[in-house]
């Protein structure tokens, strides 16, 4: 087998070779460390029974790796130039499939179905294009596709809130959001000597376990997301504020605390303090009222 494509000199070679230049508005920043890799894939459980779908193969680095560890791969390019270069750098794999299209318009489901085997586990892995890392993850936990798990190598910060628990300073509706859906951990730092080209930021891998069932119960998930997002409003203002912002025009301040007393709440708390259970009652509790 031809040598790994994650080193600097071989991920040299190949671009040049092509001459390809780096799109910046495309997130690309190619993994050249092989290490990394293989923790990436340790952490995100990729076996040989397993399914592996990937978000931005760039020119192979990571998709290799999973082509020797996993089952089948499917890995989502948006960029056409890249094409003709994985057909050459994955030439040994015959468990892969490229697909040439934007993941935020790929029919996930349907990909699935096709190309991979009844109850084999689905793990989502890759090193994200930072500038859609948000719509991308929301995407895969919003469809509800049938996926086990989605180890991501993003922003730290981003990783940081989406794992983040109440009372931290990364804590906010985006922490809420993700933990519905999975049980979340960042579980490496990365640092920026192992891209090329380097980044602005500094980059940790995210692993989601997708949970069976929401860890709360909820009368209706748009009003229950926009409630959270409303109590984070103003990070500095108190719950009643928030809320009194967000009712504005269809409760009264003094319904509004009544509705938190009821729920046994303090108005005085912060948004930040309150943990998933206590958003899901506090949710309950105004959805009561209003429909
Ligand atoms: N996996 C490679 C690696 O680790 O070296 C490349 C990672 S690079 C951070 C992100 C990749 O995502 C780039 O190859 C970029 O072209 C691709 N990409 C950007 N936006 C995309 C989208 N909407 N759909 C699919 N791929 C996308």
């Amino acid at each position: 087998k031809s040598k790994a494509v994650a080193t600097p000199k071989r991920t040299k070679e190949i671009l040049e070779t092509y001459g390809f230049s780096f799109k910046k508005s495309l997130g690309q920043n190619f993994l050249i460390d092989v290490n990394i890799l293989r923790n990436i894939i340790e952490h995100a459980g990729i076996d040989e029974e397993a399914a592996a779908i990937e978000i931005g193969p760039g020119i192979g680095a990571l998709t290799e790796q999973l082509a020797q560890h996993a089952d089948r791969v499917v890995a989502f390019e948006i960029d056409q130039r890249l094409v003709p270069i994985l057909d050459e750098t994955l030439q040994d794999y015959s468990n892969v499939t490229i697909i040439n299209e934007d993941i935020l318009q790929a029919d996930v489901e349907n990909v699935i179905a096709e190309h991979f085997k009844e109850g084999q586990p689905i793990r989502v892995v890759a090193n994200l294009p930072y500038y859609i890392t948000t719509p991308i993850l929301m995407k895969l936990l919003m469809d509800r596709l049938p996926v086990d798990s989605i180890t991501v190598m993003i922003q730290k910060e981003v990783a940081e809130r989406m794992a983040a628990k109440p009372n931290s300073k990364s804590y906010g509706s985006l922490s809420i959001a993700v933990q519905y859906y999975t049980e979340a951990a960042v579980v490496m730092n990365v640092p920026k000597t192992v891209f090329m080209p380097q980044p602005n930021v500094d980059s940790s891998v995210l692993h989601l376990e997708m949970r069976k069932q929401p860890p709360v119960e909820v009368d209706d998930e748009e009003f229950f997301f926009n409630l959270v997002q409303a109590t984070f409003g103003q990070r500095r203002k108190t719950l009643m504020n928030n809320l009194a912002r967000h009712f504005k025009g269809s409760l009264e301040k003094e319904e509004i605390r009544a509705k938190l007393e009821a729920a046994e709440i303090d108005p005085k708390r912060r948004g930040e303090s309150l943990s998933m259970q206590e958003f899901a009652t506090l949710a309950h509790h105004f959805y009561q009222k209003l429909h």
